[in-house]
């Protein structure tokens, strides 16, 4: 019995895999964010699982929603404006599309560390301990299907064709893969229109009650919503979620269902997946609007959020808070 899509699959798996080691890997040789990282480290096993889980099953399901909500939305968006839309140059389209996805996953990305229900699931790609390229793949299915509609969905009601949105999908997974990749990089006062790895690295701080930076390619919408914070020390804060959850692949897919697992991991008293370092970077700026602590749907998670060291103390790493140094 013969499985060629298998095979085929695989094979665009494995050299998808060799492209993001050969883009990243040197990169992260020479601007390490955290240069005593190994490239292979804790937790590469189970993020190189969400790889090929991604590339051998999930992607095919995204593939498979996008199109069919590309598909239903020709009976709900009038035809007048597509008509409309559809006489705009290719460009004027495509950056229309990208600034109402940007603003569209940046809502869902917020809801997502707000709505409990939602978070059960994003959480997944919280427990990543340690950031790179091959960690940005850490997402459960579901988090990563309804990413790509929120993402997506502007584009395909302007009536962009199944390529140009496929293209956008390769597009911000690429800058995905490079705003989780263990680099430091100053690109100057780009930082402001497009997202860099320090500021997403920060987003993934364990410590709960400072969320910030949901934009992972325009920090602009950040800065407009207040939820923008530039750590500007070395990156020695401890990652990963506060609440305890489990190591292996499996169980991290079955983790947002299963109440169980979730109540007995709690009673084996787990301190999360975030290691004991101390959380904080030396300095964070904060965008013009200050920034608003967002709401984290888990009680026990914010029981169990370390606390940062106050402004000044002696505290092996300071946060200081630098307000309105844009
Ligand atoms: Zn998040
Ligand atoms: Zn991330």
């Amino acid at each position: 019995m013969s499985w060629p899509w298998f095979t085929e699959a695989i094979t665009i798996a494995v050299l998808s895999l060799l492209v993001f080691a050969v883009m990243f890997g040197p990169l992260e040789r020479a601007f390490a964010a955290r240069p005593g990282q190994r490239a292979w480290r804790a937790g590469s096993g189970v993020d190189l699982a969400f790889f090929f889980g991604q590339y051998l099953l999930w992607s095919a399901l995204a593939l498979l929603v996008l199109d069919q909500v590309r598909g239903g939305l020709g009976d709900v968006v009038p035809a007048g404006w597509r008509r409309g839309a559809g006489s705009w140059p290719l460009a004027v389209q495509v950056a229309v599309a990208v600034v109402l996805g940007d603003l569209l996953v940046y809502g869902w990305h917020r809801a997502c560390h707000a709505v409990p229900v939602l978070w059960r699931f994003h959480a997944v790609h919280h427990t990543a301990e340690s950031l790179d390229w091959l960690a940005a793949h850490r997402e459960h299915p579901l988090d990563g299907v309804t990413t790509q509609l929120a993402q997506n969905l502007p584009a395909m009601a302007l009536g962009l064709s199944l390529g140009e949105v496929g293209a956008l999908v390769v597009f911000r997974g690429m800058w995905g893969a490079f705003i989780h990749s263990n680099v430091r990089l100053d690109v100057g006062w780009l930082r402001f229109a497009l997202g860099a790895p320090v500021l997403h690295h920060y987003h993934h701080a364990r410590d709960v009650a400072r969320t910030a930076n949901y934009a992972n390619l325009a920090p602009w919408i950040d800065v407009v919503f207040g939820t923008y914070q530039r750590p500007t020390g070395p990156e020695t804060y401890a990652l990963g979620v506060a609440e305890p959850a489990p190591r292996g692949y499996l169980a991290l897919l079955v983790w947002p269902f299963d109440s169980r697992l979730r109540r007995s991991l709690r009673a084996s008293g787990g301190s999360g997946s975030g290691g004991a370092e101390q959380i904080g970077s030396r300095g964070v700026d904060q965008g013009s609007g200050g920034y608003r602590p967002a709401a984290n749907p888990s009680r026990a998670a914010r029981r169990r959020a370390l606390p940062l060291p106050p402004i000044g103390s002696s505290a092996t790493v300071q946060v200081a808070h630098r307000r309105g140094s844009l």
